[in-house]
Protein backbone atom coordinates (compact mmCIF):
# COMPACT_ATOMS: atom_id res chain seq x y z
CA UNK A 1 0.00 0.00 0.00
CA UNK A 2 1.30 3.61 -1.03
CA UNK A 3 1.60 5.98 2.01
CA UNK A 4 2.44 9.34 2.21
CA UNK A 5 6.26 10.12 3.05
CA UNK A 6 6.91 10.90 7.13
CA UNK A 7 10.35 12.00 6.20
CA UNK A 8 12.09 13.96 3.61
CA UNK A 9 15.93 13.13 2.63
CA UNK A 10 18.46 15.41 0.60
CA UNK A 11 21.69 14.19 -1.14
CA UNK A 12 24.41 16.33 -1.56
CA UNK A 13 27.05 14.25 -3.70
CA UNK A 14 30.02 16.76 -2.94
CA UNK A 15 32.52 16.60 -0.79
CA UNK A 16 35.91 19.15 -0.18
CA UNK A 17 38.05 15.99 -0.50
CA UNK A 18 37.25 12.28 -0.54
CA UNK A 19 37.95 10.12 3.52
CA UNK A 20 40.33 7.40 2.19
CA UNK A 21 37.73 4.82 3.63
CA UNK A 22 34.43 6.52 1.90
CA UNK A 23 32.25 4.61 -0.70
CA UNK A 24 29.69 7.08 -0.98
CA UNK A 25 28.28 8.49 -3.54
CA UNK A 26 29.96 11.82 -2.88
CA UNK A 27 32.44 13.12 -5.18
CA UNK A 28 35.61 15.43 -4.76
CA UNK A 29 36.91 18.23 -7.29
CA UNK A 30 33.87 18.32 -9.74
CA UNK A 31 33.92 22.01 -9.84
CA UNK A 32 31.41 25.15 -9.11
CA UNK A 33 29.78 24.94 -12.57
CA UNK A 34 28.58 21.42 -11.65
CA UNK A 35 27.23 22.16 -8.19
CA UNK A 36 25.52 24.96 -9.61
CA UNK A 37 23.90 22.55 -12.31
CA UNK A 38 23.34 19.43 -9.72
CA UNK A 39 21.26 22.51 -7.61
CA UNK A 40 18.91 23.25 -10.21
CA UNK A 41 18.06 19.72 -11.27
CA UNK A 42 17.76 19.09 -7.82
CA UNK A 43 15.01 21.72 -7.47
CA UNK A 44 12.96 20.55 -10.64
CA UNK A 45 13.11 17.29 -9.25
CA UNK A 46 11.35 18.68 -6.59
CA UNK A 47 9.13 20.25 -8.52
CA UNK A 48 8.45 16.92 -10.12
CA UNK A 49 7.97 14.62 -7.26
CA UNK A 50 7.02 16.62 -4.30
CA UNK A 51 4.29 15.03 -3.53
CA UNK A 52 2.46 13.08 -0.91
CA UNK A 53 4.32 14.42 1.95
CA UNK A 54 2.87 14.57 5.17
CA UNK A 55 2.61 18.19 6.89
CA UNK A 56 5.46 17.45 9.52
CA UNK A 57 7.70 15.37 7.40
CA UNK A 58 11.53 15.04 8.73
CA UNK A 59 14.04 16.78 6.95
CA UNK A 60 17.46 15.46 6.37
CA UNK A 61 19.98 17.39 4.23
CA UNK A 62 22.79 14.39 4.51
CA UNK A 63 25.67 13.32 1.69
CA UNK A 64 28.76 13.88 0.81
CA UNK A 65 28.89 17.00 2.65
CA UNK A 66 25.61 19.23 1.68
CA UNK A 67 27.47 22.50 3.85
CA UNK A 68 29.94 22.73 0.61
CA UNK A 69 26.96 23.85 -0.96
CA UNK A 70 26.90 27.99 -0.81
CA UNK A 71 24.23 29.72 1.37
CA UNK A 72 22.56 30.93 -1.87
CA UNK A 73 22.00 26.91 -3.34
CA UNK A 74 20.72 25.55 0.48
CA UNK A 75 17.95 28.34 0.22
CA UNK A 76 17.32 27.81 -2.93
CA UNK A 77 16.43 24.31 -2.34
CA UNK A 78 14.62 24.74 0.77
CA UNK A 79 12.85 27.51 -0.74
CA UNK A 80 12.03 24.90 -3.83
CA UNK A 81 10.94 22.32 -0.89
CA UNK A 82 8.91 24.56 0.97
CA UNK A 83 7.18 26.30 -2.33
CA UNK A 84 6.15 22.76 -3.16
CA UNK A 85 4.61 21.86 0.16
CA UNK A 86 7.81 19.10 1.20
CA UNK A 87 8.73 21.34 3.96
CA UNK A 88 5.85 22.08 6.26
CA UNK A 89 6.66 22.82 9.50
CA UNK A 90 9.14 19.49 10.22
CA UNK A 91 9.18 17.76 13.74
CA UNK A 92 13.05 18.12 12.92
CA UNK A 93 15.02 19.48 10.15
CA UNK A 94 18.66 17.63 10.13
CA UNK A 95 21.86 19.56 8.34
CA UNK A 96 25.12 17.26 7.99
CA UNK A 97 27.90 18.95 8.07
CA UNK A 98 32.00 18.66 7.78
CA UNK A 99 33.49 20.54 10.55
CA UNK A 100 35.44 21.80 7.90
CA UNK A 101 33.08 23.33 5.90
CA UNK A 102 30.89 25.89 8.61
CA UNK A 103 31.84 29.52 10.00
CA UNK A 104 28.99 31.33 12.21
CA UNK A 105 27.65 32.98 9.37
CA UNK A 106 26.52 29.98 7.64
CA UNK A 107 25.74 28.04 10.87
CA UNK A 108 23.11 31.41 11.83
CA UNK A 109 21.84 31.31 8.17
CA UNK A 110 20.96 27.33 8.76
CA UNK A 111 19.13 28.26 11.43
CA UNK A 112 17.03 30.75 9.72
CA UNK A 113 16.36 28.48 7.12
CA UNK A 114 14.50 26.64 9.77
CA UNK A 115 16.94 23.66 10.29
CA UNK A 116 16.75 22.81 13.91
CA UNK A 117 19.55 20.37 14.12
CA UNK A 118 23.19 19.68 13.02
CA UNK A 119 24.98 16.39 12.78
CA UNK A 120 28.26 17.29 12.53
CA UNK A 121 31.01 14.56 10.90
CA UNK A 122 33.31 14.64 13.57
CA UNK A 123 34.71 10.68 13.74
CA UNK A 124 37.84 11.77 16.22
CA UNK A 125 39.28 14.42 18.28
CA UNK A 126 42.69 12.62 17.60
CA UNK A 127 44.41 14.97 14.47
CA UNK A 128 46.56 11.72 13.75
CA UNK A 129 43.79 9.60 13.23
CA UNK A 130 41.75 12.30 11.40
CA UNK A 131 44.85 12.48 9.54
CA UNK A 132 45.45 9.31 8.57
CA UNK A 133 42.07 8.70 6.93
CA UNK A 134 41.93 11.93 5.27
CA UNK A 135 39.36 13.92 7.07
CA UNK A 136 40.00 17.85 6.13
CA UNK A 137 39.13 18.88 9.85
CA UNK A 138 41.41 19.01 13.22
CA UNK A 139 40.10 18.04 16.65
CA UNK A 140 40.34 21.81 17.17
CA UNK A 141 38.14 22.89 14.16
CA UNK A 142 35.38 19.69 15.53
CA UNK A 143 35.12 21.28 19.03
CA UNK A 144 35.25 25.11 17.67
CA UNK A 145 32.15 23.76 14.84
CA UNK A 146 30.24 22.37 17.77
CA UNK A 147 30.51 26.10 19.89
CA UNK A 148 30.28 27.92 16.66
CA UNK A 149 26.72 25.50 16.28
CA UNK A 150 25.57 26.56 19.94
CA UNK A 151 26.32 30.05 19.35
CA UNK A 152 23.81 30.13 16.64
CA UNK A 153 21.28 28.50 18.32
CA UNK A 154 21.46 24.52 17.89
CA UNK A 155 20.86 22.97 21.02
CA UNK A 156 20.46 19.36 19.20
CA UNK A 157 23.91 18.56 17.88
CA UNK A 158 24.64 15.25 16.72
CA UNK A 159 28.67 14.02 16.45
CA UNK A 160 29.55 11.24 14.53
CA UNK A 161 32.55 9.23 15.62
CA UNK A 162 34.24 6.31 14.41
CA UNK A 163 35.42 3.22 16.20
CA UNK A 164 38.69 1.22 14.83
CA UNK A 165 40.77 4.00 13.31
CA UNK A 166 44.08 2.96 12.13
CA UNK A 167 45.95 3.97 15.52
CA UNK A 168 42.87 4.51 17.81
CA UNK A 169 43.51 3.09 21.20
CA UNK A 170 40.85 2.70 23.85
CA UNK A 171 42.59 5.53 25.29
CA UNK A 172 41.96 8.15 22.77
CA UNK A 173 38.95 6.74 22.06
CA UNK A 174 37.84 7.47 25.72
CA UNK A 175 39.26 11.01 25.29
CA UNK A 176 37.66 11.76 22.05
CA UNK A 177 34.07 10.78 23.60
CA UNK A 178 34.90 12.72 26.66
CA UNK A 179 35.30 16.14 25.41
CA UNK A 180 32.23 15.19 23.23
CA UNK A 181 29.62 14.81 26.10
CA UNK A 182 31.43 17.89 27.68
CA UNK A 183 30.42 20.03 25.10
CA UNK A 184 27.15 19.21 25.84
CA UNK A 185 25.60 17.78 22.46
CA UNK A 186 22.36 15.86 22.84
CA UNK A 187 23.18 13.18 20.35
CA UNK A 188 26.26 10.44 19.47
CA UNK A 189 26.25 7.89 16.82
CA UNK A 190 29.25 5.77 16.74
CA UNK A 191 30.40 3.78 13.94
CA UNK A 192 32.96 0.86 13.65
CA UNK A 193 35.13 1.35 10.35
CA UNK A 194 34.21 -0.91 7.61
CA UNK A 195 36.47 -1.47 5.43
CA UNK A 196 34.60 -0.90 2.19
CA UNK A 197 36.32 -2.81 -1.27
CA UNK A 198 37.67 -0.82 -3.73
CA UNK A 199 38.26 2.81 -1.25
CA UNK A 200 41.89 3.99 -0.69
CA UNK A 201 42.29 2.51 2.72
CA UNK A 202 41.63 -0.99 1.77
CA UNK A 203 44.45 -0.64 -0.82
CA UNK A 204 46.62 0.99 1.48
CA UNK A 205 45.63 -2.39 4.41
CA UNK A 206 46.64 -4.42 1.88
CA UNK A 207 50.03 -2.85 1.13
CA UNK A 208 50.95 -3.04 4.92
CA UNK A 209 50.92 0.78 4.93
CA UNK A 210 48.08 1.41 7.40
CA UNK A 211 47.30 -1.48 9.94
CA UNK A 212 43.60 -1.46 11.60
CA UNK A 213 43.24 -2.61 14.99
CA UNK A 214 43.04 -6.08 15.71
CA UNK A 215 39.96 -8.08 16.54
CA UNK A 216 40.83 -7.81 20.04
CA UNK A 217 41.48 -4.07 20.21
CA UNK A 218 38.35 -3.58 18.42
CA UNK A 219 36.80 -5.42 20.67
CA UNK A 220 37.87 -3.34 23.43
CA UNK A 221 36.68 -0.16 21.59
CA UNK A 222 33.71 -1.18 21.30
CA UNK A 223 33.17 -2.11 24.99
CA UNK A 224 35.38 1.51 26.12
CA UNK A 225 32.61 3.53 23.79
CA UNK A 226 29.47 1.20 25.46
CA UNK A 227 30.86 1.16 29.14
CA UNK A 228 31.60 5.10 28.77
CA UNK A 229 28.44 6.48 27.02
CA UNK A 230 26.56 4.27 30.01
CA UNK A 231 27.91 6.55 32.65
CA UNK A 232 26.75 9.41 30.65
CA UNK A 233 23.21 11.43 30.29
CA UNK A 234 22.98 10.00 26.94
CA UNK A 235 21.50 6.84 26.46
CA UNK A 236 21.65 4.28 23.46
CA UNK A 237 18.92 3.95 21.48
CA UNK A 238 19.84 2.06 18.42
CA UNK A 239 22.98 -0.45 17.91
CA UNK A 240 24.96 2.99 17.37
CA UNK A 241 23.21 5.89 18.55
CA UNK A 242 23.27 7.30 21.76
CA UNK A 243 20.63 10.01 22.73
CA UNK A 244 19.62 12.45 25.47
CA UNK A 245 16.24 10.98 26.08
CA UNK A 246 13.75 13.07 23.67
CA UNK A 247 16.52 14.28 21.44
CA UNK A 248 16.51 10.91 19.19
CA UNK A 249 17.27 11.44 15.56
CA UNK A 250 13.59 11.55 14.89
CA UNK A 251 14.25 11.13 11.11
CA UNK A 252 16.49 8.10 11.44
CA UNK A 253 13.58 6.49 13.45
CA UNK A 254 11.92 6.34 10.71
CA UNK A 255 14.00 4.42 8.86
CA UNK A 256 14.21 1.69 11.67
CA UNK A 257 10.03 2.30 11.78
CA UNK A 258 10.13 1.54 8.36
CA UNK A 259 8.08 4.18 7.66
CA UNK A 260 7.63 5.61 4.28
CA UNK A 261 10.32 8.55 2.96
CA UNK A 262 11.26 10.47 -0.16
CA UNK A 263 14.91 10.68 -1.34
CA UNK A 264 15.91 13.60 -3.43
CA UNK A 265 19.14 13.94 -5.44
CA UNK A 266 21.59 12.06 -7.19
CA UNK A 267 21.68 8.37 -5.60
CA UNK A 268 18.79 8.99 -2.80
CA UNK A 269 16.75 5.95 -1.72
CA UNK A 270 12.36 6.58 -1.56
CA UNK A 271 10.68 3.94 -0.35
CA UNK A 272 6.93 4.97 -0.15
CA UNK A 273 5.39 1.77 1.48
CA UNK A 274 5.43 -0.60 -1.24
CA UNK A 275 8.43 0.14 -3.62
CA UNK A 276 11.85 1.30 -3.48
CA UNK A 277 13.58 3.74 -5.62
CA UNK A 278 16.89 3.68 -6.04
CA UNK A 279 18.32 7.13 -8.02
CA UNK A 280 20.94 7.08 -10.31
CA UNK A 281 24.41 7.44 -8.53
CA UNK A 282 26.56 9.51 -10.75
CA UNK A 283 25.88 13.48 -10.69
CA UNK A 284 25.78 13.30 -14.25
CA UNK A 285 23.48 11.00 -15.04
CA UNK A 286 21.41 12.27 -12.45
CA UNK A 287 21.61 15.99 -13.85
CA UNK A 288 21.07 14.47 -17.53
CA UNK A 289 17.80 12.36 -16.77
CA UNK A 290 16.44 14.78 -14.50
CA UNK A 291 16.63 17.59 -17.36
CA UNK A 292 14.86 15.40 -20.09
CA UNK A 293 12.40 14.59 -17.55
CA UNK A 294 9.41 16.04 -18.73
CA UNK A 295 6.27 16.40 -16.84
CA UNK A 296 5.07 13.16 -15.03
CA UNK A 297 3.84 10.41 -16.39
CA UNK A 298 1.97 7.26 -15.04
CA UNK A 299 4.49 5.03 -13.11
CA UNK A 300 5.06 1.95 -14.93
CA UNK A 301 5.97 -1.37 -13.11
CA UNK A 302 9.00 -1.40 -11.67
CA UNK A 303 11.57 -4.21 -11.46
CA UNK A 304 10.77 -7.00 -9.07
CA UNK A 305 13.71 -8.03 -7.14
CA UNK A 306 14.57 -9.94 -3.81
CA UNK A 307 18.26 -8.18 -3.21
CA UNK A 308 18.56 -4.33 -3.53
CA UNK A 309 18.97 -3.32 -6.89
CA UNK A 310 22.49 -1.56 -7.77
CA UNK A 311 22.56 1.96 -8.40
CA UNK A 312 22.66 2.46 -12.23
CA UNK A 313 24.62 4.53 -14.15
CA UNK A 314 24.16 6.63 -17.41
CA UNK A 315 23.65 3.75 -20.10
CA UNK A 316 21.32 2.16 -17.44
CA UNK A 317 19.44 5.41 -17.14
CA UNK A 318 18.35 5.52 -20.41
CA UNK A 319 17.05 2.49 -20.28
CA UNK A 320 14.99 3.37 -17.76
CA UNK A 321 13.75 6.59 -19.21
CA UNK A 322 12.06 4.27 -21.58
CA UNK A 323 10.45 1.99 -18.71
CA UNK A 324 9.82 4.41 -15.78
CA UNK A 325 8.50 7.50 -17.12
CA UNK A 326 7.53 8.90 -13.74
CA UNK A 327 11.11 7.88 -12.21
CA UNK A 328 13.77 8.56 -15.10
CA UNK A 329 16.53 8.84 -12.67
CA UNK A 330 17.00 5.33 -11.16
CA UNK A 331 15.30 2.21 -11.08
CA UNK A 332 11.68 1.39 -9.34
CA UNK A 333 12.23 -2.00 -7.33
CA UNK A 334 9.10 -3.85 -6.42
CA UNK A 335 9.42 -5.37 -3.02
CA UNK A 336 8.08 -8.69 -2.10
CA UNK A 337 5.45 -8.99 0.97
CA UNK A 338 8.49 -10.93 2.08
CA UNK A 339 11.06 -8.39 1.53
CA UNK A 340 8.63 -6.05 3.39
CA UNK A 341 8.83 -8.29 6.12
CA UNK A 342 12.23 -9.27 6.67
CA UNK A 343 13.30 -4.92 6.70
CA UNK A 344 10.85 -4.23 9.25
CA UNK A 345 12.07 -7.21 11.30
CA UNK A 346 15.75 -6.36 11.29
CA UNK A 347 15.41 -2.61 11.39
CA UNK A 348 13.02 -2.57 14.21
CA UNK A 349 15.24 -5.15 16.21
CA UNK A 350 17.73 -2.35 15.85
CA UNK A 351 16.46 0.25 18.37
CA UNK A 352 16.92 -0.61 21.74
CA UNK A 353 12.92 -0.80 21.90
CA UNK A 354 13.00 -3.64 20.27
CA UNK A 355 10.18 -4.95 18.00
CA UNK A 356 6.39 -4.21 18.69
CA UNK A 357 5.29 -7.81 18.42
CA UNK A 358 1.35 -6.23 18.20
CA UNK A 359 2.30 -3.66 15.50
CA UNK A 360 4.55 -6.82 13.62
CA UNK A 361 1.00 -8.29 13.87
CA UNK A 362 -1.21 -5.82 12.47
CA UNK A 363 1.17 -4.55 9.56
CA UNK A 364 1.77 -7.78 8.40
CA UNK A 365 -0.10 -10.19 10.13
CA UNK A 366 3.20 -12.07 11.32
CA UNK A 367 3.05 -13.74 14.45
CA UNK A 368 6.89 -13.40 14.76
CA UNK A 369 7.52 -16.05 17.43
CA UNK A 370 5.22 -18.61 15.51
CA UNK A 371 7.31 -18.11 12.95
CA UNK A 372 10.82 -17.82 14.30
CA UNK A 373 10.84 -18.73 17.63
CA UNK A 374 12.34 -21.89 17.36
CA UNK A 375 15.79 -20.23 15.84
CA UNK A 376 15.05 -17.16 18.44
CA UNK A 377 15.16 -19.16 21.53
CA UNK A 378 18.79 -19.76 21.24
CA UNK A 379 19.86 -16.25 21.16
CA UNK A 380 17.40 -15.90 24.22
CA UNK A 381 19.34 -18.41 26.22
CA UNK A 382 22.42 -17.35 25.23
CA UNK A 383 21.13 -13.85 26.77
CA UNK A 384 21.31 -11.72 23.74
CA UNK A 385 17.73 -11.31 23.45
CA UNK A 386 14.63 -11.21 25.49
CA UNK A 387 11.20 -12.11 24.60
CA UNK A 388 8.01 -10.48 25.83
CA UNK A 389 5.13 -12.58 25.01
CA UNK A 390 2.65 -10.43 23.06
CA UNK A 391 4.35 -6.94 23.58
CA UNK A 392 7.94 -6.59 22.43
CA UNK A 393 11.24 -8.69 21.40
CA UNK A 394 14.43 -6.67 22.02
CA UNK A 395 18.32 -7.10 21.91
CA UNK A 396 20.28 -6.86 25.30
CA UNK A 397 23.44 -5.05 25.39
CA UNK A 398 25.61 -8.89 24.63
CA UNK A 399 22.54 -8.78 21.55
CA UNK A 400 23.82 -5.22 20.32
CA UNK A 401 26.93 -6.35 20.06
CA UNK A 402 26.31 -9.71 17.79
CA UNK A 403 23.38 -8.10 16.42
CA UNK A 404 24.10 -9.17 12.53
CA UNK A 405 23.91 -12.82 13.72
CA UNK A 406 20.63 -12.37 15.19
CA UNK A 407 18.98 -10.41 12.04
CA UNK A 408 19.82 -13.59 10.14
CA UNK A 409 17.43 -15.91 11.15
CA UNK A 410 14.37 -13.48 9.20
CA UNK A 411 16.30 -13.63 6.21
CA UNK A 412 14.31 -16.29 4.20
S1 LIG B 1 33.09 13.78 4.31
FE1 LIG B 1 31.73 11.98 4.51
S2 LIG B 1 30.81 11.67 2.49
FE2 LIG B 1 32.56 13.05 2.23
S3 LIG B 1 34.23 11.72 1.66
FE3 LIG B 1 34.33 11.97 3.89
S4 LIG B 1 33.13 10.26 4.73
FE4 LIG B 1 32.63 10.43 2.53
Amino acid sequence: MQLDYEGVYVHTPFCMQKCLYCDFASYAGLGASVQERYVTDLCREIRLRGQSVRSGATIFFGGGTPTVLTTAQLTRIVTALKQQGVWRQPAEATMEANPGTIDLAKLQALRQLGFDRLSLGVQSLNDTELKTVGRIHTAAQALEAIRLAQQAGFTRINADVITGLPGQTAASLQSTLTRLVDTGLTHLSVYSLILEPGTPLEKLVAAGTVTLPDEDLEAELYQTAVEFLQKTTLQRYEVSNYAVPGQESLHNLLYWHYRPYLGLGAAAVSFNGQDRFNAVRTVAAYCEAVEQAAVPAPVTPGITTRAGVKDTAAAATVAAVATTPAYPWGQVETLAEQDHLEEYLFLGLRTTAGLNLKEAWERFHCDVWVRYGQELQTFVDQGCLVYEPGRRLFLTSKGLRFGNRIFEVFID
